[in-house]
């Protein structure tokens, strides 16, 4: 089937066209641009950016695609996870196409879409997969038993998502915004053992044991690390010494990405995971690339790495689960869903 996916569950404009798990068109406006002033993404800015984008976005994937809106078979579209008001801009969009031309209209879950749009790079998913989602909004372990029918939370952060830390502690360091680029490449020059930060959520209170699992055992925590960097930094100023920045972004980042991969591949092992799909717009990070796979490796676990274009937030992605949905014989959402800023992984397809 030729699928038109709409994603704008953040500050990605995406309309993404497939046909079956071949991917025609992934056209992307991001207003990254204007939250950089803030340091993070605004939601105002974003849903008023999604309104601007929409149409020339549609209008640019048709063109790559080289088809034509009559000749699309369903609409998917992104209803949540996401910010309230940027996700009603794509599902308003989105209904009212459905309506002027009587496709039916699929509603999907942004990050399930993540764990989809796998078949776009490399083909049909493997059995026994397991998903680690690493992005500003996000830092999910998931279990996909059935893409379309059955995926499962096994973790989440409790405070702030792997890339909002990167955001958050690239500003202490004055390295501007989107963070995660500026750390990445500063780490480079940096030693990453210079300071232990602490690894959230890893003492064995909060981790437990095999028989008697502890509560955030695949649980996720980054603020206490942002306050560990933002007290290291003071210590410097206050003693007034240079601020060994590139030190604090290597050592910064070893403790975010030990505690990632570390969870993510023991939480494969406890669940029967064989297969690891990476997706968020951290896993464009070169340590968490390199740590993962020498883990994954060692645990015996295959890692599938999409594309960068396809992890960050895109419209192919739902357009690549939508089409899933389709040939799984899935019903239509009908138009008169909601969003939901909280949908529930459980919850694939309203
Ligand atoms: P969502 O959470 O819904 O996926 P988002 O827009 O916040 O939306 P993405 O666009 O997928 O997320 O990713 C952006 C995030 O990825 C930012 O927080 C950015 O700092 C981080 N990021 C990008 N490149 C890197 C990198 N090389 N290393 C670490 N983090 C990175
Ligand atoms: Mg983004
Ligand atoms: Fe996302």
């Amino acid at each position: 089937p030729l699928i038109l996916g709409i994603e704008s569950s953040c500050d990605e404009t995406g309309i993404g066209i497939v046909r079956g798990d071949e991917l025609l068109a992934n056209a992307v406006s991001s207003s990254m641009d204007e939250h950089v002033r803030f340091g993070g993404v605004i939601p105002e800015i974003a849903s008023r950016a999604h309104l601007e984008a929409f149409i020339p976005t549609l209008e640019q994937a048709l063109e790559t695609a080289g088809v034509t809106l009559a000749e699309i078979d369903a609409i998917a579209v992104t209803s949540g996870p996401g910010l309230s008001g940027a996700l009603m801009v794509g599902v308003s969009a989105a209904k009212a196409l459905a309506l002027a031309t009587g496709k039916p209209l699929y509603a999907i879950n942004h990050l399930v879409a993540h764990v989809g749009v796998g078949v776009l790079d490399g083909g049909k998913l493997p059995e026994n997969l397991g998903a680690l989602l690493v992005s500003g909004g996000h830092t999910e372990i998931l279990k996909v038993d059935s893409l379309t029918d059955s995926v499962t939370l096994l973790g989440s952060t409790i405070d702030d998502a792997a890339g909002e830390a990167y955001d958050k502690v690239a500003r202490l360091l004055g390295l501007g915004y989107p963070g995660g680029p500026a750390i990445d490449a500063m780490a480079k020059t940096g030693d990453a053992k210079a300071i232990r930060f602490p690894r959230g959520l890893s003492l064995p209170k909060f981790v437990g044991t095999a028989e008697e699992p502890g509560k955030h055992r695949n649980d996720f925590s980054f603020s206490g690390l942002k306050t560990a960097v933002a007290r290291c930094v003071e210590q410097y100023e206050a003693r007034g010494e240079e601020v060994p920045v590139a030190d604090i972004a290597a050592s910064f980042q070893e403790a975010v990405v030990d505690v990632i991969t570390s969870k993510a591949v023991r939480a494969c092992k406890e669940n029967g995971i064989t297969n690891l799909m990476l997706g968020g717009g951290v896993a464009a990070n070169s340590r968490l690339r390199e740590l993962l796979a020498a883990r994954c490796t060692s645990a015996g676990i295959s890692l599938r790495v999409p594309t960068v274009s396809l992890c960050t937030d895109n419209g192919a992605m739902v357009a690549a689960l939508g089409a899933q949905i389709v040939m799984a014989g899935g019903s239509p959402s009908g138009l008169s869903f909601a969003t939901d800023s909280g949908q529930p992984v459980s919850l694939i397809c309203l």
